[in-house]
C-alpha cells in the first residue's frame, strides 16, 4: 500500500521498511521549482518506492509528472509544459561511495537523520525541464515593442560627420 510522503522523511528508515509513497503534491510546494513557473495553480503526481537491488544498494525509484506553466523564451508568453521523468537515486553515506555508483542512479548523500522528503521530486524535475522553453518553431515570434525609438542606422553618426 502507498501512503503520501511525509514532509520529512528518514530515507534509511524508509529503505528498512521497504516504504512505497504515492500522492500529489502541489506546485506551490517547491520553492525551487516554483520561481521557473508563471502559474502556481496545479499539482503533480508522483510515485516512489525504496527498496534494495541485489547488490544490497538502497534505492529510491519512481516517477513524477504533472503540467507546468513555464514562459515561452521567444514570445515570452505562457507555454504549457507537461513533464514527466523518473526518479533514480542510490542513498550514500560518503562521497567514495557515490562515485562507485552506476551511472543510472544519482547518488543521493544522507545521514541517518531525516530529510524534506519534496527534494526527492524537485532535483529531477528541475533537471527534466527545457533549458530555454519555447513554442514550437514558427509558431510564435518575439514580442514587437512600440515604445523604443528607432534604432539609430550605425553609419548615420558618420553622415553627421560629413563637412
Ligand atoms: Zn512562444
Amino acid at each position: 500500500m502507498s501512503q503520501a510522503l511525509p514532509p520529512l522523511l528518514n530515507p534509511w528508515q524508509a529503505l528498512k521498511t521497504r516504504a512505497q509513497f504515492a500522492g500529489a503534491v502541489p506546485l506551490s510546494a517547491f520553492s525551487r521549482l516554483r520561481s521557473e513557473l508563471v502559474d502556481l495553480e496545479g499539482q503533480l503526481d508522483y510515485g516512489l518506492r525504496f527498496q534494495r537491488d541485489e547488490e544490497k544498494r538502497g534505492l529510491i525509484l519512481g516517477w513524477v509528472s504533472g503540467q507546468l506553466r513555464l514562459t515561452c523564451q521567444r514570445c515570452l508568453q505562457p507555454l504549457d509544459y507537461g513533464v514527466r521523468c523518473s526518479v533514480a537515486l542510490a542513498l550514500v553515506s560518503g562521497i567514495e561511495e557515490a562515485k562507485r555508483l552506476p551511472e543510472a542512479y544519482d547518488p543521493l548523500l544522507v545521514e541517518d537523520a531525516p530529510i524534506r522528503s519534496i527534494l526527492l521530486l524537485e532535483d529531477e524535475l528541475l533537471l527534466a525541464l527545457p533549458q530555454i522553453p519555447r513554442h514550437p518553431e514558427g509558431t510564435c515570434h518575439p514580442p514587437v515593442s512600440t515604445d523604443l525609438p528607432k534604432e539609430r542606422h550605425p553609419f548615420a553618426a558618420l553622415a553627421d560627420w560629413k563637412p
